[in-house]
């Protein structure tokens, strides 16, 4: 999600990014508008962007704003043309069950809150003073009534994401109340099984009005439920991910039969030893010590530019080391910071075991098939 977005400011010192299918709205808008024929011009077109793009950054700073009160920080809030993801760091948080389904709930309804409120608020003030917007009168949104435009994209928006369906709003509120009485992976699936439904129902919907003469919200009700159903799958996978990383513990995946290197080792005899092992990457050892990591591919290269050295003078005396009790998630989260590729597990100063992303990539593999396994027995 990150990788796709170009940063676009700052507020209350919240990250906000700006995806790149945003672009595909503002595509879309100049070609509707083009289509109807209204004498729209660029420059409202653009307006009627940032009304939706400004709705959707009030929507998003609800959610950060009151997850911020409850002590989780937002560290970016990413906008998407279909609305916005507001990425909230969990580490540090509260744990008791309690306290967490409520504070997930007040997240969740914040934000569609804040659209509603604007609607109502604007709405009002269009009917007392402004009564030639007219409120009521079609189409509700286009760049030619902005003022129209603003309450009725905020009522899309609010009721929208009130929809029961994970990953909107209405879905988080609907998996939090299941997380009251079970863990967070079922609560996540079963949340995702009512989206899942309720996409499929859309879909269908969408395409009989469509079969009844091509009603002009039918293809709208395909795409929203394509839409629901592509969010809920993503949501599925990295809740389940995510769940096995913090539930792994580095005691249960760390190598412990590995090759360790001495700095006075000489690149060829390193080099050599490297050929008796799969290992890509090498703790090195003085004593007992851990004083750097080097991987194969810095020896052949140094073995290449230099010719013959030591280990020492090559070795990455930077790096990061691990306690057996450490969660997966926290090594990954190590390895990314720094762009390590070996991280040593150290028990009382003692080397007693090392994962690296070679060996980080097959263990996620093999845990994932053991769940499986695990999981398909429980069920015969
Ligand atoms: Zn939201």
């Amino acid at each position: 999600m990150r990788s796709w977005s170009i940063p676009a400011g700052r507020i209350f010192g919240i990250e906000i990014r700006v995806h790149l299918t945003f672009l595909l709205l503002l595509v879309f808008v100049w070609l509707s508008e083009s289509a109807m024929k209204g004498n729209a011009t660029p420059a409202h077109g653009l307006e009627l962007v940032a009304i939706i793009f400004g709705s959707v950054v009030l929507h998003e700073l609800g959610h950060a704003l009151v997850a911020r009160h409850s002590g989780i920080q937002a560290r970016a809030i990413i906008l998407l043309p279909i609305g916005g993801i507001t990425l909230l760091d969990e580490a540090g948080a509260s744990k008791s069950k309690e306290a967490t389904w409520k504070r997930d709930v007040r997240i969740a309804v914040t934000g569609p809150l804040v659209n509603l409120v604007i609607a109502v608020v604007v709405g009002a003030a269009v009917l007392a003073r402004f009564p030639e917007a007219q409120l009521w009168t079609k189409p509700f949104i286009h760049s030619n009534h902005l003022l129209r435009s603003v309450v009725w994209v905020n009522l899309y928006l609010g009721l929208f994401n009130l929809l029961p369906a994970y990953p909107m709003d209405g879905g988080h509120v609907l998996r939090a109340l299941f997380s009251r009485t079970m863990d967070s992976v079922h609560a996540t699936r079963r949340a995702v099984s009512i989206a899942h439904a309720l996409a499929m129902l859309i879909i269908v919907l969408g395409m009989l009005l469509f079969l009844q003469g091509g009603h002009p919200d039918s293809s709208w009700l395909v795409m929203l439920g394509c839409f629901l159903l592509i969010g809920a799958q993503f949501e599925e996978r990295s809740a389940i991910f995510q769940s096995v990383i913090e539930t792994v513990h580095l005691e249960d995946i760390m190598l412990t039969d590995f090759a360790t290197l001495s700095p006075a080792d000489t690149l060829e005899d390193a080099l050599e030893k490297a050929v008796h092992t799969l290992q890509d990457d090498f703790p090195v050892v003085r004593g007992t010590d851990m004083v750097g990591v080097i991987s194969r591919a810095r020896i052949l290269e140094a073995l290449r530019a230099e010719g013959n050295g030591y280990v020492q003078s090559v070795m990455n005396k930077i790096f990061e080391v691990a306690s057996r009790h450490e969660s997966l998630a926290s090594a990954f989260r190590k390895l990314n910071a720094r762009n390590l590729s070996i991280i040593p597990v150290v028990e009382d100063q003692q080397l007693i075991g090392i994962i690296t992303l070679q060996n980080l990539m097959h263990s996620m593999a093999l845990l994932a098939e053991s769940r499986k396994l695990r999981r398909e027995a429980m069920e015969t």
